[in-house]
């Protein structure tokens, strides 16, 4: 199916229901469970009354959608910013159901967000947003039923707060009932480089399968954030070429090889990459033309579209960012061969050390840092090439591959357990 000349029209849950639809087609889904699996199960819409600090009232709205339970609690992060959308929320709850059945961890997909403007907030207003809106959906989060996880602007103090918040209201300490807390409140080792961990051992994967060495392989990082940062230090580390790097100011280029360590200093006293001598400067358009036998884009959404996907020169497009590239840009990149890892793939090392999280904090019992990278390790090879037989087997790119190993998989469980009524 083509999707090209579509994508301006095109929301989050847009995107991710053309991409299921083709999926769900392709395996011959039952038009009720079709109908199922493409709605969530729950929309939670909240209206969060706040003091600011100037004595003014107001009202803040916030969202908790649950996509699906069929294989446990549902898992998803809170975003907060002026421009969430339940919509948004929708689509992103979604791919948390596809990404956690892609790595067969037994949670299903959520996503939250309140519609806010952290930069214009104080700490204090900001605590109160998080743990009214904790409150108020408080019946329906916990670590049997739905496990929130920071997202945009939320971090692991704002995950402090919630589970706070839920621990006053049971009377008890309940570390469980969020991940990506601070270590000594429960959190787990090696969350913070997870998903960039995740992105490399990914590559490690596709690098193995093209018979490709790291020296020679040449690495494009977009975005230099949580996920681009780590993925960039971790594949230096290891001996990949890292030869461009951008963030949202504009980027650094240096085919002969990036020195990532003096980088990472230049960004602690810069907070950004521009201005690094180590390299040429280049735009964040250019940056993803450039040749390269890997671009990671980490960076935001649709930044790969039909407009550009003809020149990306990369052989491999590992996306470390959610939706990064645009259900047309799919269809121009499988014809020039590109082998795309797709995000619900890619990025799920951060998805992944979650559920560690959440099964130490069950356990009471806390693992090793190598411990931790090791068992994420077997589920990232696992689940590339489940993802990548389950293509060949039936003929269909990784993207649409991913989405219908994870259709499939929910849906046995949907079969096993039934509809209750
Ligand atoms: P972040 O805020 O830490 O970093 C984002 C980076 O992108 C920053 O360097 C920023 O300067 C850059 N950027 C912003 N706008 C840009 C633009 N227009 N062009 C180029 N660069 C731009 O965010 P993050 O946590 O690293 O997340 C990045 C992406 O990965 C998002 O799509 C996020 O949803 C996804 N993701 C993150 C995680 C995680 O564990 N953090 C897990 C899964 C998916």
């Amino acid at each position: 199916m083509t999707l090209a000349g579509t994508e301006k029209e095109l929301s989050v849950y847009e995107s991710m229901a053309a991409r299921f639809d083709v999926a769900a087609t392709k395996l011959g889904l039952d038009e009720g469970f079709l109908k199922y699996l493409r709605a969530p199960n729950r929309e939670i819409i909240v209206h969060i009354p706040i003091g600011l600090d100037s004595g003014k009232l107001e009202v803040f709205v916030g969202y908790r959608v649950q996509h699906s339970i069929a294989r446990g609690p549902c898992k998803g992060g809170v975003r907060f910013a002026p421009n969430v959308t339940l919509d948004e929320i929708r689509g992103l709850a979604a791919e948390m159901t596809w990404k956690c059945a892609v790595v067969n961890i037994p949670f299903g997909g959520a996503k939250g967000g309140v519609i806010c403007d952290p930069s214009k907030l104080s700490l204090s207003e900001l605590e109160r947003i998080t743990r009214r809106y904790t409150a108020e959906i408080l019946d329906y989060i916990g670590p049997e039923r739905d496990v929130p996880a920071p997202d945009m602007n939320t971090n692991e103090q704002v995950m402090a707060w919630m589970m706070d918040t839920y621990s006053m209201h049971m009377r008890h300490t309940v570390n469980a009932c969020v991940t990506g807390k601070p270590i000594d409140l429960g959190g787990s080792q090696g969350r913070r480089e997870a998903t960039g961990r995740g992105v490399m051992i990914v590559c490690d994967e596709a690098l193995a399968r093209f018979g490709w060495n790291r020296p020679d392989t040449r690495v494009i990082v977009q975005g230099f954030g949580n996920v681009g940062s780590q993925a960039a230090r971790l594949m230096h580390e290891s001996g990949y070429k890292l030869v461009g790097v951008s963030d949202v100011q504009g980027g650094v280029f240096n085919a002969r090889g990036l020195n990532i360590p003096a980088l990472l200093d230049h960004v602690e006293e810069h907070r950004s990459v521009v201005g690094f001598p180590g390299g040429e400067p280049i735009s964040n358009e250019e940056i993803l033309e450039q040749p390269c036998e890997i671009l990671v884009p980490a960076a935001i959404e649709s930044v790969i579209n039909s407009s550009n996907a003809s020149r990306v020169r990369a052989k491999v497009l590992a996306e470390g960012a959610n939706s990064p590239t645009t259900p047309p840009a799919d269809d121009i990149l499988f014809e020039r061969g590109v082998f795309v890892i797709p995000d619900i793939l890619a990025n799920a090392g951060g998805v992944t050390v979650s559920y560690f999280e959440w099964v130490q904090d069950r356990q009471g019992y806390f693992w090793p840092e190598a411990d931790v990278n090791e068992r994420l390790k077997h589920i990232m090879v696992s689940a590339f090439h489940d993802v990548v037989q389950y293509g060949e087997k039936h003929g269909v790119n990784n993207r649409i591959a991913a989405y219908m190993l994870a259709i499939d998989r929910v849906m046995f469980t949907l079969k096993l357990r039934g509809i209750y009524a």
